[in-house]
């Protein structure tokens, strides 16, 4: 079939001519499907998607793109919540069928591909009792959620995702494949070490993993009060940190476990996740248990990878409004405060998640990756659902009124939690001398700014002519 030369004059066939792996275009049958990603309203038609064979491949597409001026995405798992991933004209680098996990079970590390999501590499290392902390969710690429840190269900015992990375294999701008680590490319391997995908595109991780023998975890479903949400807060803080948790305050999903008359009304959907001894992590969960009678507690030992509950269908793709943000302390006037502002909204999903940090997250020096908010004590994030562009004014508008009332002193943002919100809001994930760092490194590795659809770092310097 011809197919017609894009505005930069290269063809789907200059692409399948150039890699190993597979090429989707507009005339394949799968091209929907491959540009479709987790968030809502995001319809994009990029010239081909490569599905990538290797760090090869990576770089022939990099030197395409380079070489004819298109816009550059980078896919892993496709959980970007502006939807960076796709873009229209342009090339996306797929790393979908990059996964292949080589577990050292001895020495307890792995070499995982970046197509790979964070439910896939778990099971698999749950096979062996062991485990790497991701985030909350299975579908998670471990691509973008490594780069951006990764705050998960292991982060108060065994810290950030990153504070596991042992190595990375990055493909530059320029197209050279680098093997980075504390001794190699320390500067790089430092930024992309919470930098997101500024710096090149990984192809593979060495993470270290954890043993993860005995695990409790699962729901916990308490009436949302401005009590209750204190105590919880209060709870997960003084909790030894094999437990982590996730509070939700949000109306209650029509859950068929869950009495009718729950539905719709206000719930902390805690999730609970306590990576250690049964017997502690009961006494651990006690509090929160004493709460109130809880609506329901499916809390339970498990294989670590269950705590990520069902997936949803494949057509879930909402529209949401959310905003990042990290308080100091949340007392029953703060709580209360959320619980009214839960209540006022008639959004059809508005939440607000709560997640106590600390722990080993806490330990790391905040200099020593680009994840520089270890001190900050609780990351909440607000969100709520809407239908359509007028709806979209009225839930944004609500999202940020809530946001600026309840923000305390740490004006920080999570980087792998941001919208497309500016400048101003990707500076806050990297503040004081972290920005100027990650910049000067970007102006080293990315001089022309080519991996640019991600929260941008722009570089520290102009590229030269
Ligand atoms: C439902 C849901 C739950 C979430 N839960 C958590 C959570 O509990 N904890 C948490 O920390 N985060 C969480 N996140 C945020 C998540 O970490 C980010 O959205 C992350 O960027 C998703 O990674 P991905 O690979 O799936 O996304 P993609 O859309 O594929 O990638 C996102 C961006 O990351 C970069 N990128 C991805 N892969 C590579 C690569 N291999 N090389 C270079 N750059 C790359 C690119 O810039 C890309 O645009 C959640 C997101 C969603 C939608």
């Amino acid at each position: 079939m011809q197919v017609s030369p894009s505005r930069s004059g290269i063809s789907i066939d200059d692409v399948r001519s150039a890699v190993r792996g597979r090429v989707i275009g507009p005339d394949d049958a799968d091209y929907d499907a491959a540009r479709t990603v987790m968030t809502g309203g995001i319809d994009r038609h990029p010239i081909a998607l490569v599905r990538v064979a290797d760090a090869a491949d990576v770089a022939a597409v990099i030197a395409l793109a380079r070489e004819g001026g298109l816009p550059l995405a980078v896919k892993s798992g496709g959980h970007s919540l502006p939807g960076h991933s796709v873009v229209d004209d342009g090339l996306v680098i797929d790393l979908h069928d990059m996964k292949a996990l080589d577990i050292d079970v001895a020495n307890r590390t792995a070499w995982a591909e970046t197509g790979l999501t964070a439910g896939e590499y778990s099971e698999a290392a749950a096979e062996h009792g062991l485990a790497t902390g991701f985030g909350d969710t299975a579908s998670v690429g471990i691509g973008g959620i490594t780069l951006g840190g990764g705050i998960g269900y292991l982060v108060r015992k065994h810290g950030l995702t990153i504070d596991s990375l042992l190595a990375a294999e990055i493909v530059t701008a320029d197209g050279e494949i680098l093997q980075v680590d504390a001794e190699r490319y320390p500067d790089l391997f430092w930024a992309i070490r919470g930098g997101g995908g500024n710096f090149g595109v990984a192809t593979r991780f060495q993470f270290r993993l954890v043993e993860m023998t005995s695990f409790v975890g699962g729901m916990l479903l308490l009436p949302a009060t401005g009590d209750t949400l204190a105590g919880f807060i209060a709870a997960a803080e003084a909790a030894p940190e094999e437990l982590s948790t996730i509070a939700n305050v949000m109306p209650c999903p029509p859950m068929p476990f869950v009495p009718e008359d729950q539905h719709g009304r206000l719930v902390i959907m805690g999730m609970m996740a306590f990576a250690g001894d049964v017997e502690a992590g009961q006494r651990a969960l006690a509090p929160f248990r004493a709460l109130a009678d809880p609506i329901a507690d499916m809390v339970q030992p498990m294989p670590y990878p269950g705590i990520y509950g069902p997936e949803p269908e494949e057509e879930y793709h909402p529209t949401a409004i959310a905003r990042i943000m990290f308080l100091d302390a949340v007392d029953r006037d703060v709580a209360n405060r959320i619980v009214d502002a839960l209540e006022a909204s008639d959004a059809s999903m508005r939440v607000a998640q709560l997640r106590v940090l600390g722990g080993a997250m806490a330990r790391v020096p905040n200099d020593a990756t680009a994840f520089a908010h270890r001190a900050s004590r609780i990351m909440v994030a607000i969100a709520a659902f809407y239908e359509g562009p007028d709806d979209r004014i009225v839930r944004e508008a609500w999202v940020e009124e809530v946001a600026a009332a309840l923000l305390q002193g740490d004006h920080g943002a999570y980087v792998n939690f941001l919208d497309d919100e500016g400048e101003e809001r990707v500076r806050a994930a990297y503040p004081g001398a972290t920005w100027d760092r990650l910049a000067e490194i970007k102006a080293r590795y990315d001089p022309t700014n080519l991996f640019r659809l991600n929260q941008n770092i722009a570089p520290a310097r102009p590229a030269a002519s």
